[in-house]
């Protein structure tokens, strides 16, 4: 499996560890979006698009946020550390909708975005730069960091 071509949506935002969001294309026909670039303690990390993980309150039923306290639809307070803990043991709140299975693939795609989003970054410095039009997703970093 080939990338064929990485976009690169440099964004400004809030939380400064977001530096962009990224497609992916693969073997010119399968495209992965919602890709994000985030500067990490150790450099820059790419983050698989994922999804927040919740559950549903005992009492009526309603899809709560794994981190809230009370239901967002009646109010009942909800149990504590319902989110499965990952192997650091810290709590799993977001599930990646696509990613590598090893690190061969882990490794490829985190050096074309790196240097795909390296180029943007050198490309937007000179005049006239125009960014790609992408509509943005949310802006959340994941724990993962
Ligand atoms: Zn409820």
């Amino acid at each position: 499996m080939e990338i064929s071509e990485v976009r690169v949506k440099l964004i400004a935002n809030k939380d400064e560890r977001l530096k962009a969001f990224c497609s992916l294309t693969f073997d010119k026909e399968f495209v992965i979006r919602d890709i994000k670039v985030i500067e990490g303690v150790k450099g820059l990390f790419v983050a698989m698009p994922s999804r927040k993980m919740s559950d549903h309150c005992n009492k009526c039923g309603s899809k709560n946020h794994l981190r809230a306290k009370y239901c967002n639809n009646c109010g009942a307070q909800l149990g504590e550390n319902r989110a499965k803990k990952d192997m650091q043991g810290k709590m799993k709140l977001h599930a990646d909708i696509a990613h590598p299975i090893n690190a061969a693939c882990r490794r490829k795609i985190q050096e074309s975005v790196t240097a795909a989003y390296n180029t943007e970054v050198e490309q937007s410095k000179q005049p006239g730069y125009k960014p790609i039009e992408m509509d943005t997703p949310d802006d959340e970093v994941p724990d993962i960091l």
